[in-house]
């Protein structure tokens, strides 16, 4: 039994607003951050020296696909269609209960690695109870959505009838919903506008409203797409979701790239969260969403590394600099800031999530969800401008300490949890057997 963690020295970013980085020490005792600042440590706590590191809330990511991490790598140089078609739902169809528990452990592995404490996931049609098992049992915070699809998209068709769709989702939410103390959520998830019916959409509509419910989707990703909705619809992406009475301050929306004038306001209005995943979106040639534009209408913004299939990797950091850097590139200098990036990804991201109560920020009372950044590294010293350093410069070598609800998940930089030695190989191997289920990779 070791005692509550006590991290001495360090600079302590708090993410609260106003407030700048000070040096100071915190104490986790249990689930939460019980003391912060010029506080002692007590017999017997377990001591971490902290000095030349970074003490800051753990991030957040609001979009993911924790059983696509075994794709990575194995479908380049696409576009959204053709890849989703071609080669994820094919693999996805051929997922077994043992290769998305594999898929979502190496997830973990690389979040918690890259200092991720707390994930919004949509997930395939089956198997979820095995990514809902894994973010469980090794201590990610997660919200995880079963993809809804009632309509058949390419070859390898995983539509359900909608009551069949629903009621697995009941049967998700009665097991796992508000599990480990409130760490685990089930959230509605329908995919995308394309692979959904008009009815299965009112449904989920009226279900998140009845259960009380988020709902998680993607729309307007990519121009094709959001043409063959409006072809079928006769209204831009975000105007039919609104038509069914989708929008709203529980509904998060992955990309809104081809969006209509009166769509940015239709997303403030409501308080739609927007999910942006840049490096995804310049992946698959999506191109950049209006980032700036829809934070000025005053859209909830928040980030995501979408999948390891369309990224290639789930490292919040190389997102956060993307975000700023694309913007840039398309608007010139000053439109996206480094700081403003690094609150959509923990403190703005707890407020999207309504959990801003609890994680977000390192406070007195709050859940310790901490990562702590060594930025006496080669890539980040010197590091004068700290923000500066972790959004540009930083990467998963600097995290050094990650605790989710108290629970230590990562120290000096190894994983407490996941044994890599006996995981890596069974990742290449899972790949191996599902690219033959799938017909891919032959
Ligand atoms: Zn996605």
């Amino acid at each position: 039994m070791t005692g509550s963690p006590f991290l001495s020295g360090a600079t302590l970013l708090t993410m609260k607003p106003g407030e700048l980085p000070f040096v100071g020490n915190l104490r986790i005792e249990g689930r939460h951050i019980v003391a912060l600042g010029a506080v002692e440590s007590k017999a017997g706590d377990d001591l971490f020296d902290c000095h030349g590191c970074v003490v800051m809330p753990g991030l957040i990511q609001t979009h993911l696909h924790l059983s696509q991490t075994l794709f990575r790598n194995t479908a380049e140089n696409l576009s959204l269609l053709g890849w989703l078609k071609r080669h994820i739902l094919p693999f996805e169809a051929a997922h077994t209960l043992e290769s998305v528990a594999i898929s979502s452990q190496l997830a973990v592995a690389e979040l918690f690695l890259s200092g991720t404490t707390t994930v919004l996931t949509m997930e395939a049609a089956r198997h979820v109870e095995s990514v809902l098992e894994v973010v469980t049992r090794f201590g990610i915070r997660a919200v995880v959505g079963k993809s809804l699809v009632d309509k058949p998209v390419g070859d390898a068709d995983f539509s359900e009838p909608p009551d069949e769709a629903i009621a697995d989702v009941f049967r998700l939410k009665e097991t796992w919903h508000g599990r480990a103390q409130g760490r685990i959520e089930v959230c509605l998830a329908p995919r995308f506008a394309l692979g959904c019916s008009e009815s299965l959409l009112r449904r989920v509509a009226r279900v998140a409203d009845g259960e009380k419910l988020r709902i998680h989707t993607h729309a307007a990703e990519n121009y094709l797409e959001t043409e063959q909705v409006r072809y079928g619809t006769g209204r831009g992406n975000i105007e039919y979701l609104h038509s069914l009475g989708l929008l709203g301050s529980s509904t998060y929306i992955a990309h809104c790239i081809h969006l209509e004038p009166a769509e940015f306001d239709l997303l403030a209005e409501t308080g739609s969260h927007v999910l942006h995943c840049p490096t995804a979106n310049l992946k698959l040639g999506s191109g950049i969403a209006p980032i700036p534009e829809l934070v000025s209408k005053g859209v909830s913004v928040t980030l995501g590394s979408d999948g390891a299939a369309c990224n290639n990797v789930l490292d919040m950091f190389r997102e956060m600099n993307m975000a700023v850097l694309i913007q840039s590139g398309r608007l010139g200098v000053g439109h996206l800031g480094a700081a403003q990036v690094l609150e959509m990804a923990t403190r703005k991201a707890a407020e999207a999530l309504k959990k801003d109560k609890e994680i977000g920020t390192l406070e007195v009372g709050k859940l310790a969800d901490i990562v702590v950044l060594d930025l006496n590294r080669p890539n980040t010293c010197p590091s004068e401008n700290i923000i500066a350093a972790i959004v540009h410069g930083a990467a998963p070598q600097n995290v050094r300490h990650v605790f989710v609800d108290g629970w230590q998940v990562v120290r000096d930089g190894e994983l407490t949890e996941i044994d890599l030695k006996e995981l890596l190989p069974q990742a290449r191997e899972s790949l191996r057997e599902l690219g033959q289920r799938a017909g891919q990779l032959a």
